[in-house]
């Protein structure tokens, strides 16, 4: 599976984190996936966050970057960050998606899995 561009310890990554209150972000912009408090090798060992960040890769690939910006930001003041339905379509590809880039290992537990900001904001 052939992955995007990773950009770790990314400034836009880190104003994202501490919006949403969390440890760890992923955040896409256009084509790549930007990181904060998380390292690239941690990132990839997750396959459900691997794949929900490329769902929205190919969000931002059906709606532009202006497109995506503008609805996503839209949406998290209309519906609160977890009910934007960028969002809530990038959690259900992530269930979909995960074996996709698992790497040959077995899928890990829910426990092992990174969790999604429950941030209302
Ligand atoms: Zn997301």
């Amino acid at each position: 599976m052939e992955l995007p561009r990773i950009v770790e310890n990314s400034p836009f990554a880190r104003l994202a984190r501490l919006k949403l209150g969390a440890a760890n972000v992923a955040m896409v912009l256009g084509t790549s996936i930007h990181l904060s408090g998380v390292s690239r090798e941690d990132f990839l060992r997750d396959p459900f966050w691997v794949a929900h960040e490329m769902e929205h890769i190919r969000q931002f690939q059906e709606h532009g970057r202006l497109g995506f910006l503008a609805r996503y930001l839209r949406d998290w003041v209309r519906h609160g960050y977890y009910n934007i339905p960028f969002e809530v379509a990038a959690r259900e590809a992530a269930e979909l998606n995960a074996h996709l880039y698992a790497q040959g290992r077995p899928l890990p537990g829910s426990e092992e899995r990174h969790p999604t900001p429950k941030a209302k904001g």
